[in-house]
């Protein structure tokens, strides 16, 4: 019987084992990055088109490489880096594996030029389906220039499997991110289709830092440290008003490589325990030191997850260094380290001064069930939602209420013609009271009608904006003098996206070069609100929070904007401006809920309140 087993050759055995290391574009940059680095370069920069579908250059001024290494670093487990087994425990490099090159020249055409500084003429190579073309001597810069051109030209099923340029892009610019965010030293530049996107100087970390997340953030660094002979702890972690929705703006590094932690994330989250604003995460930019032979980088063929010898010792360090950071801040009481454990106090506005009389009331009572109840008796085949039963039975609140409340009507100036004609025409609402700045209360047949008013803005301004998305009529604008905003790369990325949509709505933004946006006009409605805080909290939603896939984009846009210009709780508002907002309310097609789901109106049942009298 024939033999049947053949070895496959290398440049088949190359593209298998790329499929580990290049996932996408990303994956090259970072690659590329990393060799740089390792190469002792002070200065990096990136060229990327089409989001590096069709070309990566990193071009780096380090210690370059000989004609024969030049050759030899693209065989794969070619690397400098380790010789012997024993080093694999010292790593302190970024790559060692040596399959990097062996794997991007599998999938991409490569060129590469490199000079060592004591070498007067360099070499160019050219390798295609890992195959050296040809190579000759150039005269080239010190240092090493790598061109990756048409990633996946020969594998079409990866390249179709590539996501858009936007996502793309927002994965290399992560991967810059980390590598840049380790190595405040090298100077660092990166290009998109011909755009600036970051030019970093060298630093230190926290110029690093605030090169790269924008300005805001710098005043709402605290500095970490600590230092215990299992593990360095330093860096800095953002404080709990700047804690955002959303994530990525959370780093471990770990003998300055990035790594991943669903484990230490808790521990730090841990030490800001009822402190945070809920749902929000709060940023940190933690680096740890440890000795390399404690720790297993190789469990992972992208090395970002990390095996600690002592994982538990090191969640308890983490955890004391940020609690002990917030202490000092006097945002936390200081920890005691001769104690196991120790009670944050839970903040609140309200905690100081004089207290307002408090009225309780029961979160559990539904002004639903019984009417509900009723419906499904009277009409058993009804299949309505609780929404529309709430809404079928809105009149129904005031009937007979009229002869009760005797107030003139007021309501003939009213700026929305579409208010549901009933609820104006009882006339009863002329009784608005504000409670805590943030509650619409209102009698109505029942009892006492209590409406949030940021929830309730909410849902006005997404049925507006909405509708104007769908039927393209174009909101008013209030223009203001153009302001620029600098916002991280992905995010400037993203909006612009988006700014056709959001010019309908009245938010007005156009490219301003590097990562800067200018906003030349707002929504109408996002009074008293900057530009910066309106883009922050738009983006916060609109990229960050989880999104059902069959969202469409118009309803995101509209959701997130509707809550990024709704007023806050805490708003003062004058008895006008509730009755509107009541009668807006009402007017739209589901008064009850936020777009996002959450309860807006509550009824105190009359005879809820009685009994407290009894
Ligand atoms: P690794 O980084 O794991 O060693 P790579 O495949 O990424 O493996 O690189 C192979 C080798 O090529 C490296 O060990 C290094 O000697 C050399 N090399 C790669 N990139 C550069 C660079 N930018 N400058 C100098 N040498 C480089
Ligand atoms: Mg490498």
């Amino acid at each position: 019987m024939a033999d049947i087993i053949q070895l496959l050759p290398d440049s088949v055995a190359n593209q298998i084992a790329a499929g580990e290391v290049v996932q996408r574009p990303s994956s090259v940059v970072k690659e590329l990055i990393e060799n740089a680095v390792d190469a002792n370069a002070s200065s990096i920069v990136i060229n990327i088109k089409d989001a590096g579908k069709t070309l990566i250059q990193v071009i780096d001024d380090g210690v370059g490489m000989s004609d024969t290494d030049a050759r030899i670093a693209f065989e794969r487990h070619a690397t400098s880096k380790i010789k012997t087994a024993n080093d694999l425990f010292a790593i302190r490099t970024m790559g060692f594996r040596g399959e990097a090159l062996a794997s991007i020249a599998a999938v991409a055409q490569v060129e590469l030029k490199t000079r060592k500084s004591e070498n007067e003429l360099g070499t160019e190579i050219i390798i295609e389906d890992s195959k050296v073309k040809s190579q000759e001597a150039v005269s080239c810069a010190k240092g090493t220039n790598f061109t990756v051109k048409n990633l996946f030209y020969n594998v079409p099923a990866r390249r179709r499997f590539l996501k858009s340029n936007t996502t793309e892009f927002n994965h290399i610019v992560s991967d810059f991110q980390r590598v840049a965010l380790t190595n405040p030293e090298i100077k660092f530049k990166l290009y998109h289709n011909d755009s600036e996107i970051y030019i970093l100087p060298k630093s230190n970390i926290r110029q690093r830092i605030v090169a790269i997340f924008g300005k805001r953030i710098n005043q709402n660094l605290i500095k970490v440290e600590s230092n215990t002979s299992i593990i360095k702890v330093t860096g800095f972690i953002g404080k709990p008003e700047y804690a955002r929705k959303k994530t990525g703006e959370q780093y471990f590094f770990i003998n300055e490589r990035f790594m991943r932690s669903a484990y230490l994330n808790k521990a730090v989250l841990d030490a800001y325990k009822q402190i945070l604003p809920p749902e929000t995460v709060p940023s940190y930019f933690l680096y740890l030191e440890a000795d390399p032979a404690t720790i297993d980088v190789n469990i992972h063929p992208t090395k970002t997850e990390i095996k600690f010898e002592d994982q538990q010792a090191i969640w308890q360090i983490l955890h004391a260094a940020v609690k002990q950071a917030l202490g000092r801040n006097n945002i936390a009481p200081s920890i005691d380290f001769d104690q196991d454990c120790f009670e944050i106090p839970v903040l609140s506005k309200s905690s100081s001064g004089i207290s307002m009389p408090q009225i309780e009331i029961n979160p559990m009572f539904n002004p639903f069930e019984s009417r509900m109840m009723d419906v499904a008796k009277s009409n058993q085949s009804s299949r309505m939602s609780l929404e529309n039963d709430y809404l079928a039975n809105w009149e129904s609140l005031y009937s007979g209420f009229e002869n009760e409340t005797k107030s003139e009507n007021t309501f003939s100036s009213l700026s929305d013609d579409s208010v549901q004609q009933t609820f104006t025409d009882t006339n009863l609402s002329d009784k608005y009271f504000q409670f805590k700045n943030k509650y619409i209360l209102t009698p109505v047949k029942s009892g006492l009608m209590v409406i949030d008013q940021k929830r309730a803005h909410e849902r006005i301004l997404f049925e507006k904006y909405l509708g104007s998305l769908v039927s393209n009529v174009i909101e008013s604008q209030k223009s203001l003098y153009p302001k620029t905003i600098e916002l991280d790369a992905k995010d400037h990325a993203s909006i612009l996206e988006i700014s056709n949509e959001l010019k309908t709505l009245g938010l007005d933004i156009a490219d301003f070069g590097g990562n800067s946006i200018v906003v030349n006009g707002m929504p109408v409605d996002a009074v008293n609100q900057e530009p910066e805080q309106i883009l922050d909290k738009f983006l916060n939603e609109f990229l960050y929070s989880e999104v059902d896939a069959k969202t469409q984009v118009q309803e995101r846009i509209a959701k997130a904007l509707a809550k990024a210009s709704a007023i806050s709780g805490g708003q003062n508002l004058v008895s006008e401006e509730m009755r509107e907002m009541v009668d807006l309310l009402f007017a739209c097609q589901n008064p009850n809920y936020t777009p996002f789901g959450k309860l807006i109106v509550s009824i105190i049942k009359t005879d809820e309140l009685e009994k407290r009298f009894n």
